[in-house]
C-alpha cells in the first residue's frame, strides 16, 4: 500500500510546501542505463552537484544501514529515493531495495525516478512494490525532437536508434504514467530543457504528460556536457518562460535541487551524502 497523497504532499521534501526542511536519502543502487541521453555524463565522485554522480554505487541489502546511518544526522527525514545514477528500471536494484526498505521503515515515502523506457512493462510491479512518487523523465513527446536528445535504447535484448527509439521510449513512457497514475501513485515528471531543441516544445510535454495523468512537471535546465557540451545553457528569462507555458497545463514546481544519486540531507539546505557513503560518518 502506498502512503496517501496528502501526507506525501505535507512531508516530501520536493513535494511539499517549500522549504519545509524534510529530507531525503537517495540510495544509489541502479548503476546501469538502457538509453543514451546525449547530455548524460554519470560519474563517480564526491563532489559535482550534477545528477547522475555518486560516491560509490551499493548493494540493496546495503540500503537500509545507510538509511539508519542517515537517520542520526537528518533529524526530519521523511523520503528514500532513489535517482539512479542510472535507471531504476534498468536493473533490478531499485525495486528489490524498495521492497527491503518497505519492511524494515514502512514509513518513510519511497520515491523513485526513471527515465520510463521500461515502465510500461514493469508499471504493475512498480505499483506492487508501493512507491508513493514516481518522476519519469520526459524530454519529448514529438519522436523527431526526442531523436535529436536521446541517441539510442537497449530494449528487450535489441538497440534501437533514431526516430523508431524515440517512438517506443514516448509510448511506453506514456503508457507507463497511464497505469501508474490510475493507480493513486503521484507522478512528476521532469522534463531537461536544451535550447534550441526542445524550448518550443514544452508546451505540447506539459499536456500530454498532465493528460496521461502527471500532476507534478519539474523543468530542469541543462547541463552543457557531454554531446551536448557545446549547446547554451538555458538563461533563467528561457526557464521562466518555459515554466509559465507549462503552466497553463500541469503544476510546475520550481525548486528543484539537482540532486547527486547519493544526496542525504534537505535539498538545497546541506548535503552529507559523501561522508554518509564513504565512511567518513561514525554512527555510535
Ligand atoms: Fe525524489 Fe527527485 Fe526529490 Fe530525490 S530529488 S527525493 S528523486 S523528487
Ligand atoms: Fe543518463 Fe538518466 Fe539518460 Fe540514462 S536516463 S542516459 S542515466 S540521463
Amino acid at each position: 500500500m502506498a502512503i496517501d497523497q496528502e501526507t506525501v504532499f505535507r512531508e516530501h521534501p520536493c513535494f511539499g510546501a517549500c522549504k519545509n526542511r524534510k529530507g531525503r536519502i537517495h540510495l544509489p543502487v541502479a548503476p546501469g542505463c538502457n538509453i543514451e541521453c546525449r547530455f548524460c555524463d554519470r560519474r563517480i565522485n564526491e563532489d559535482a552537484q550534477v545528477p547522475g554522480n555518486t560516491s560509490k554505487v551499493i548493494k540493496p541489502e546495503e540500503a537500509c544501514g545507510y538509511i539508519r546511518k542517515a537517520l542520526e544526522f537528518v533529524p526530519d527525514l521523511t523520503t528514500v529515493g532513489i535517482a539512479g545514477p542510472g535507471d531504476t528500471l534498468a536493473t533490478p536494484f531499485a525495486l528489490d531495495t524498495f521492497r527491503l526498505v518497505k519492511k524494515e521503515f514502512p514509513n518513510l515515502i519511497r520515491c523513485m525516478s526513471t527515465n520510463g523506457l521500461l515502465l510500461n512493462d514493469k508499471a504493475d510491479e512498480v505499483i506492487d512494490v508501493g512507491i508513493d512518487t514516481l518522476t519519469v523523465t520526459v524530454n519529448a513527446v514529438d519522436p523527431e525532437i526526442e531523436a535529436m536528445i536521446n541517441a539510442r535504447i537497449f530494449y528487450h535484448g535489441k538497440t534501437y536508434t533514431g526516430v523508431e527509439a524515440a517512438e517506443i521510449l514516448i509510448h511506453n513512457q506514456l503508457e507507463g504514467i497511464r497505469k501508474v497514475a490510475k493507480s493513486g501513485t503521484l507522478v512528476k515528471v521532469n522534463t531537461v530543457l536544451c535550447p534550441g531543441i526542445n524550448d518550443n516544445h514544452i508546451e505540447d510535454v506539459a499536456a500530454t504528460v498532465r493528460e496521461a495523468g502527471a500532476i507534478i512537471y519539474n523543468i530542469i535546465p541543462l547541463i552543457p556536457q557531454n554531446g551536448f557540451k557545446d549547446l547554451p545553457a538555458p538563461t533563467p528569462k528561457g526557464l521562466a518562460i518555459a515554466q509559465e507555458q507549462a503552466g497553463v497545463f500541469i503544476n510546475v514546481f520550481k525548486h528543484c535541487a539537482h540532486c547527486r544519486a547519493d544526496a542525504v540531507g534537505v535539498p538545497g539546505v546541506y548535503d552529507v551524502g559523501s561522508q554518509i557513503y564513504m565512511d567518513r560518518i561514525r554512527v555510535k
